[in-house]
C-alpha cells in the first residue's frame, strides 16, 4: 500500500466531527484521481502512535518555527517519502482540524486576522479551524503546491476560471464531478504529486 501523503489529524473534535473530516478528505482524494488533475494522492489519518511528537510541536507559537518542527516530528514519526530524484525524500504533509475558538486557531488569527478559516505554512502544515468543506480543502491544496487564485489588496480573483477553489471564498467544492480548479493550478499539484514514488 502507498504510503499517504498527507496527514489529518483531527484535533479535539468530538466524534460526529472526526468522521465527516474523513469523508471531506475522501472526497477530495476522489475528485483528484478524476480528470482534471488526475493525480494519486493518498490521505489518511495521523496514527495515534505519531500524535504525541506533533502535538508537542504544535505547541510553537511562532507560525514559521511550528512549521519546522512539524516537519521535523513528521519525518521522525511518518518517517519521509522517497521521490523522483534518487537522492531526495518527500516530509509528508499534515493539515490539522480543530474547532474555531481553539488556542491552535487562535495563534493563528493573532498573526493572520484575514486567515478566517484556516492557515497553510511552509507547505507542511495547515491549520484549519472553519468547520466546511471548502475551506478544508483548500488548505489541503496548499500542502499539494497549489497557490492563491485572489489579490491580497482586494481578495478579488487572480485566475480566470469562475469558480476556482482557490479563489477568496470559493463557492463551490465540484462541477459536475470535477474539481473547480485553475489550470496554473492543476500543473503545480501535479508537479508536486509526480515527485512520489511508489
Ligand atoms: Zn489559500
Ligand atoms: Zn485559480
Amino acid at each position: 500500500m502507498v504510503k499517504p501523503f498527507v496527514y489529518y489529524y483531527p484535533l479535539d473534535l468530538a466524534e460526529p466531527e472526526q468522521c465527516q473530516v474523513q469523508a471531506y478528505l475522501k472526497r477530495l482524494e476522489r475528485l483528484l484521481a478524476v480528470p482534471p488533475v488526475e493525480r494519486h494522492c493518498s490521505i489518511g489519518r495521523l496514527p495515534s502512535s505519531a500524535e504525541k511528537g506533533v502535538l508537542a510541536a504544535l505547541q510553537e507559537t511562532d507560525l514559521g518555527i511550528r512549521a519546522m518542527k512539524v516537519a521535523e516530528a513528521m519525518s521522525c514519526e511518518i518517517g519521509t517519502l522517497a521521490t523522483g530524484e534518487a537522492n531526495t525524500r518527500l516530509i509528508p504533509r499534515l493539515v490539522v482540524r480543530c474547532p474555531p475558538n481553539h488556542p491552535l486557531a487562535q495563534t493563528c488569527l493573532k498573526v493572520y486576522p484575514d486567515a478566517r478559516w484556516g492557515l497553510a505554512s511552509c507547505k507542511v502544515l495547515a491549520v484549519v479551524y472553519d468547520e466546511g468543506e471548502l475551506a478544508l480543502w483548500h488548505e489541503v491544496l496548499h500542502l499539494l503546491g497549489a497557490k492563491d487564485c485572489y489579490s491580497p489588496q482586494n481578495s478579488g480573483p487572480t485566475c480566470e476560471h469562475p469558480q476556482c477553489i482557490m479563489q477568496y471564498e470559493p463557492k463551490v467544492c465540484e462541477v459536475q464531478g470535477k474539481l473547480p480548479i485553475c489550470p496554473k493550478n492543476i500543473e503545480r499539484i501535479r508537479r508536486e504529486l509526480s515527485q512520489i514514488t511508489d
